[in-house]
């Protein structure tokens, strides 16, 4: 089989005139690849337009065919059975012509029950058999009809020769009813068919046999009263159309850095360019190994696993037609629906996938709009990665704002915090002093304040060091803070000298709390030669006001200060009031 597809391709592009393909002798004349040779050698005279080859070697492959099991073989060989027996119909009368007729008909049925099974892989053939049939019985109006449905479906779904070969029989049927305008753009179309799939010596042949076709096919798609001039000016005002839309989406685009904006303006772009009913953008989520994509109702993932694959656009003229994508629960049950997933590469590796769907129409994306979709894609992958950059930079933006606040709360904290002691400061003590002075003042209600001094201090450290010294500040400090209510405030004043703010405290509840913090420092028992219990003790003198009457806070701070000498002046390790 693969030698007689081997000679097929060297006829058809006109390396070769043997067009029976060949000898094979080894063959036994009723099995398989009989029966392709022989449908070969008809297909190959189909094409080259050989009447009684075609009668002949269909004949040929259908005799054979009820051996033979599946349908790769039976479909073609029941369409060249149609051409062979439509050549009968028309050649002859009486009985022959009926039992020609009967043939055509066995064959074209068998191309019905197909179409019906599977209308991609069939449904164009069995049209094509159609149009043959009453091209071949003279009815003008079906010919015309089914041929017109053949070359629809064969545009969006044909595989190679179905699309040109059914092209060019239309052609041939037009021009045989004198219809010469359509017949020729046909015969245009059957050549361009025929050049994509390769079979330059049949568009050889044809431009032979019709000169008005001329060489060069360029002007095939142009109009056939433009002049040069015109010509240039309408494709060319299209294709600037077309880049400047390019351009102000790559503008667009190259200048969004959030994902999801990028994202929605992809999609208004690809809408308002292709004219596309739906547009998404998937995004591969390398994290996740899958495609992620924002919006409802699902995606064609054979479309999209297909992309993948290829790294190629994948374009769907009409997906009810097109095998490759028919069977996806997406699309099932759609009347029509043109697709076309364009991968965005980057680095070789897809990133993320453009889909686009237009649910009204069939051929809705041309290959003049596949390219611009295309140049939107190369865009993308920019942006995408632009997008990525900036997320992953407001991310560290983020992480390092989040350690620079931790680390502005602890040196805040280190600014109102006596190292030695812990306590707050003079710092924190004045504003918290100044605070609870202005609600006091709204509130009226009192506030205590407590000046502590240790005593004889000075002889303590002169006989334990300075070392020693620091350590009493440290025992006496945490016995204050831990005879106080936790609305009160406890700071170092400064040196050896102790501050304690009470808000809400008159004058008994003050005494209260300092008599309290005198005891507490006392019941340390912390041994002091030079003093006179022979313990660290302290000195405390109280005052409390409604600031209401009092005129400032340093007021406070000055009475128990005036308070605390009074209280080293009687002895010492005792609680004045002032
Ligand atoms: P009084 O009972 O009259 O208060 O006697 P005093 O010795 O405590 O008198 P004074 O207030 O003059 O002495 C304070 C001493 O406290 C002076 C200094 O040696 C000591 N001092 C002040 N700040 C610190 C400190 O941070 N660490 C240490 N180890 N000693 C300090
Ligand atoms: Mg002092
Ligand atoms: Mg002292």
């Amino acid at each position: 089989m693969f030698v007689v597809s081997r000679r097929l391709v060297e006829v058809l592009r006109g390396q070769s005139a043997d067009t029976s393909l060949g000898d094979f002798p080894e063959l036994s004349g009723d099995d398989a690849p009989s029966t392709f040779l022989a449908g070969a050698r008809a297909l190959c005279a189909a094409i080259l337009g050989d009447d009684p080859a075609v009668v002949r070697h269909s004949a040929t492959a259908v005799g054979l065919l009820p051996a033979m099991p599946g349908v790769y073989l039976q479909a073609p060989a029941h369409m060249m059975a149609v051409l062979g027996a439509a050549v009968r119909v028309r050649d002859s009368e009486g009985a022959d012509r009926d039992a020609a007729l009967a043939d055509l008909d066995r064959s074209r049925d068998f191309l019905a029950a197909r179409a019906l099974d599977q209308p991609g892989n069939f449904r164009h053939l069995h049209r094509f058999a159609e149009a043959t049939r009453a091209a071949a019985l003279g009815d003008f109006p079906a010919a015309a009809v089914a041929y017109d449905t053949a070359l629809q479906d064969a545009s969006t779904t044909g595989r190679s020769w179905h699309a040109p070969l059914i092209a060019e029989r239309a052609a041939l049927f037009y021009l045989a009813n004198g219809l010469e305008h359509v017949g020729e753009r046909l015969l245009v179309d059957a050549v361009q068919g025929y050049t994509r799939w390769g079979a330059t010596g049949k568009v050889h042949d044809l431009k032979r046999a019709y000169p008005s076709l001329g060489s060069g096919l360029a002007g095939a798609a142009v109009p056939r009263n433009a002049t040069l001039d015109s010509r240039h000016s309408v494709n060319l005002s299209t294709e600037v159309i077309d880049l400047m839309a390019v351009l102000e989406a790559a503008r667009v685009l190259s200048s969004e850095t959030d994902l999801d904006r990028l994202r929605l303006r992809v999609q208004h772009v690809v809408k308002a360019m292709t004219g596309a009913t739906a547009v998404q953008v998937v995004l591969w989520d390398a994290a996740a190994g899958g495609w992620v994509f924002e919006g409802e109702g699902g995606l064609p993932l054979t479309a999209i696993r297909h992309a993948e694959r290829t790294r190629e656009p994948l374009l769907v003229d009409d997906v009810t037609l097109d095998g490759r994508v028919s069977r996806d629960p997406y699309l099932a049950g759609l009347d029509h629906c043109s697709l076309l997933v364009v991968p965005v590469l980057s680095q070789g590796q897809p990133r993320a996938m453009l889909v686009l769907e237009n649910r009204l129409t069939r051929r809705a994306f041309s290959a003049g709009r596949l390219d611009a979709v295309q140049l939107i894609a190369g865009q993308l992958t920019v942006s995408l990665e632009n997008a990525q950059v900036y997320a992953s930079l407001e991310r560290k933006v983020a992480e390092r704002t989040e350690a620079l606040a931790e680390a502005n709360r602890r040196l805040e904290l280190l600014t109102v915090t006596d190292p030695l002691t812990g306590l707050p400061n003079r710092r924190k003590l004045n504003t918290f002093l100044d605070a609870e002075w202005l609600r006091s003042k709204r509130s009226q209600e009192p506030i205590g304040v407590a000046m502590v001094d240790i005593d004889q201090f000075k002889k303590y450290n002169d006989h334990y060091g300075h070392q020693g010294g620091d350590n009493c500040l440290r025992l006496v400090a945490e016995a204050l803070r831990d005879s106080v209510r936790v609305t009160d405030l406890v700071a170092r004043y400064g040196g050896e000298e102790f501050c304690i703010v009470m808000p809400g405290a008159n004058e008994e509840n003050a005494m209260m709390v300092a008599e309290r913090a005198c005891r507490a420092v006392a019941r340390l028992r912390e041994p002091h030669a030079f003093a006179d219990l022979g313990i660290v003790t302290v000195s405390v003198g109280v005052t409390s006001a409604n600031p209401a009457g009092a005129a400032a806070p340093d007021q406070l701070t000055k009475l128990a200060d005036e308070a605390l000498y009074e209280a080293k002046r009687t002895g010492r390790n005792r609680v004045v009031s002032g």
